[in-house]
Formats: structure tokens, C-alpha cells, sequence
């Protein structure tokens, strides 16, 4: 294996609720960070890569998103802009377009949607099924999703199906359907809200899929103050995600059981509807993350930078807690204890941002901010590079490459 010094470092976040290094330098090694520290005091390594005092922070952890699906839903979305009422129509639609797309179509729409979140710096990213809602359908989707990701999510409690009855679904996801998916999938989901499943179907879900080997986790409290915050508490989840709108108890319960309270602030801005209150969270001591949920109907982004501008305008979060969240947070939110920062033995999985600091990510909502993105000490996003082949040499960064 070669060492690579990323050096000309001009702010390093190492972890986001640590201040920040100026003037420092990275070693990667074998795919991990090797040591950081001031730039004077570098190792020598094989390779070197200055990067013009520009700002490194580690890779953005994306806990939640729906990336296997097909067919497109912009029309509802401008419908729901121009003012017409929600419809539950939509999500029928992406399950008879992806139902009707092929392994290979579904394939390169994950491959297209988990490049474009390379390109904004996340590295690391869970996916859900949920848009097959049959045996067949729902093992294909986790099976595609395994080919990018160890975090796949089996989610067949989405919602209950056309004319099915409820009760003949939930047995339904946890008898066949949960034992074609289980051998593809990590965790199992379910979204616990009034007009989905409620809290004694969600419960029989997750604990069905804990009897198979897999972790829970749960969407809860997105649309109305119901009992899913209570139920993934009392479960001992590792998250719970929305928390959109929260009960006393329900904040409690959160600090009191560590179970990470995961913010979806992209369907907050696409749907119009309130934000979450992250700053009652973190006063009340319970651990937050962010995260995308991208999905074709209440939230098409994949871009964690724009979570972060919106947590910290609209949710009271500094931008060192926002960044925090949607790093380290993250990292937790999937039970990952080294993910998320870049510490000594840490996945060298980090971004260099062209900006003097961190705090860009916020101060300049929607620029492309993100330069490169590494996963494992490897390269495999320069936004550099590409803008090479059309700008002249003189509008290329002093020292972007060496050795
Ligand atoms: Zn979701």
C-alpha cells in the first residue's frame, strides 16, 4: 500500500464537535487516516496532494434515503406548489413504475442518484426498499441497493398496497416477504403514522425482523404527534427518524434512551410544512442527525449541504452541530461508532471543500461547494478535473496535484 499526504490543509475539521485545525495535514493509509496534525510536522509519505489551503471535513453520512425506485413525480410536485391539495396517488405511481422497470433500468437509476451524492460529498449511505411492495419486487429492490451499500433497509411497511387489507399485509411482510428480503438487507424499517401502520403493526414488523437478524429503525411523528417516537424508545432503536412533531415525553424519552432523533429537513422544504426543532432536541440532551430522505414524492434531494443550510436557518443548529449531525450523527444513526470523523484509525472518507471553512456549507445555500469527495483514501469525486478540460490554466488552483 502507498501513504498519501493530503497537505496545504487550510481548515480541518477532524471531528465537527471539536474547533477545527488550521494549517494542517492528513496521512492516509491502507484507505484509513494515518495521522493529522500541523502541517510543519508531517510525515514523509509516498504520495503528496496539496490542496491550496482549502477546507476538509470528513464525508457526509447519509442515514436515510430511497433510492430504488422509477418513473417521475415533478408534476405532482408542481401541482403541490401551485397550490392543490396532496393526493395519495403518488407513491401508486412509483410502485407500478418501478414494479415495471427492469433490474438493469433500476440499477443505473441508484448508480446515477449515488454519484450524484458523491458529488456533494456524502460518503457513506443507507438505502431502503419499499417501492416493490411484493416478495418479488422488494428482494429485487434490496438486492440492487446491496451492490452499493452494506446498509440496505428493508422497508415493506411503507404503505399497505391498493385493495390489500391491512392485516393480510403486515403478515404478508413479515412471513415471505420478510424472508426473501432478510438475506439482502441490514435493518428493517417501517413508517409508523395514521394512514400508514400503527404503532402494534409497526411493532409486530420490527420485531418480527429483529427475530431474523435484523436492526430496527422507524419513521415516526413526520405528519402528526402519533406513538412512534414512544414505540422506538421503548424498542431501543438505534433512530427514529422525522420527529417532526414531538411531545414532551416524547424529547424525554429520546435523552433518556439514546435513541438518535434523525431530521429530514428536505421534506419539511418540499412539503411546506413545519420544521423540526432541533435546537429542543439538543437542549434536551438527545443526539441528532441529518439526513436526506430522498425520495420521488416528499423530498428529491440528495444533497446534504442544502440539509445543513436549512438546519441551521430554519432549526436552530449552529453550523458546527448541523455539520455534526450529518457526519458523526450520521455515522451513529447507522451504528457505525468510527464513522464520521477523521481520527487516527478512522475510513479516510472526507471532503475538500472549496472554501476557507466548514461554515460555507451554510453561509452559500446551494453553490457546489464540494471539490472532491474520497471514500477509503481513494478519490472518486474532483470537480477539479472536470472543470479542467473547459477553463483555461490560469483559472486552475495553484498546486492542486503533486507527486
Ligand atoms: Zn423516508
Amino acid at each position: 500500500m502507498t501513504s498519501t499526504l493530503i497537505t496545504g490543509i487550510g481548515q480541518l475539521v477532524v471531528d465537527a464537535s471539536r474547533p477545527p485545525l488550521h494549517d494542517a495535514a492528513l496521512v492516509v493509509d491502507d484507505g484509513r487516516v494515518a495521522w493529522y496534525g500541523p502541517r510543519s510536522g508531517a510525515p514523509a509519505s509516498d504520495d503528496v496532494v496539496d490542496i491550496a489551503d482549502r477546507c476538509i471535513i470528513p464525508g457526509f453520512v447519509d442515514s436515510h434515503s430511497h433510492l430504488v425506485f422509477a418513473g417521475d413525480r415533478s408534476a405532482e410536485f408542481e401541482a403541490r406548489m401551485s397550490g392543490e391539495s396532496y393526493t395519495a396517488g403518488g407513491i401508486r405511481s412509483t410502485v407500478s413504475a418501478t414494479r415495471a422497470a427492469t433490474d438493469e433500468e433500476l440499477t443505473r437509476h441508484v448508480q446515477r442518484l449515488v454519484q450524484e451524492m458523491r458529488r456533494q460529498g456524502t460518503t457513506t449511505v443507507e438505502i431502503k426498499s419499499g417501492y416493490g411492495l411484493t416478495v418479488e419486487d422488494e428482494a429485487r429492490s434490496l438486492r440492487i441497493a446491496r451492490q452499493f451499500t452494506p446498509d440496505t433497509t428493508f422497508l415493506g411497511a411503507h404503505v399497505v398496497p391498493g385493495e390489500t387489507d391491512p392485516a393480510e399485509y403486515v403478515a404478508l411482510v413479515t412471513g415471505a416477504m420478510l424472508r426473501a428480503a432478510a438475506p439482502h438487507a441490514t435493518w428493517i424499517d417501517a413508517f409508523c403514522e395514521r394512514g400508514a401502520f400503527d404503532a402494534d403493526q409497526a411493532r409486530t414488523v420490527l420485531e418480527a425482523g429483529r427475530a431474523v437478524g435484523l436492526k430496527g429503525r422507524l419513521h415516526a411523528n413526520q405528519l402528526t404527534q402519533g406513538p412512534g417516537v414512544q414505540l422506538a424508545c421503548e424498542l431501543g432503536l438505534v433512530a427514529v427518524d422525522h420527529c417532526t412533531f414531538l411531545s414532551d415525553p416524547d424529547v424525554d424519552a429520546l435523552a433518556q434512551t439514546g435513541t438518535i432523533a434523525t431530521l429530514l429537513p428536505g421534506v419539511e422544504f418540499s412539503t411546506r410544512q413545519p420544521w423540526p426543532d432541533a435546537r429542543r432536541l439538543l437542549d434536551a440532551g438527545v443526539t441528532v442527525a441529518l439526513a436526506s430522505d430522498c425520495n420521488p414524492g416528499s423530498c428529491f434531494t440528495t444533497s446534504l449541504p442544502f440539509c445543513i443550510a436549512l438546519a441551521v436557518r430554519d432549526m436552530g443548529m449552529t453550523p458546527a452541530e448541523a455539520l455534526w449531525a450529518a457526519t458523526a450523527g450520521g455515522a451513529r444513526a447507522l451504528g457505525r461508532d468510527d464513522g464520521g470523523t477523521l481520527d487516527v484509525g478512522a475510513p479516510a472518507d472526507f471532503i475538500v471543500l472549496d472554501a476557507p471553512s466548514f461554515v460555507h456549507l451554510a453561509y452559500r445555500p446551494g453553490v457546489p461547494l464540494v471539490a472532491q469527495t474520497w471514500v477509503q483514501g481513494h478519490r472518486v469525486h474532483d470537480a477539479t478535473s472536470a472543470r479542467d478540460t473547459t477553463t483555461s490554466n490560469a483559472q486552475t488552483p495553484r498546486g492542486t496535484h503533486h507527486g
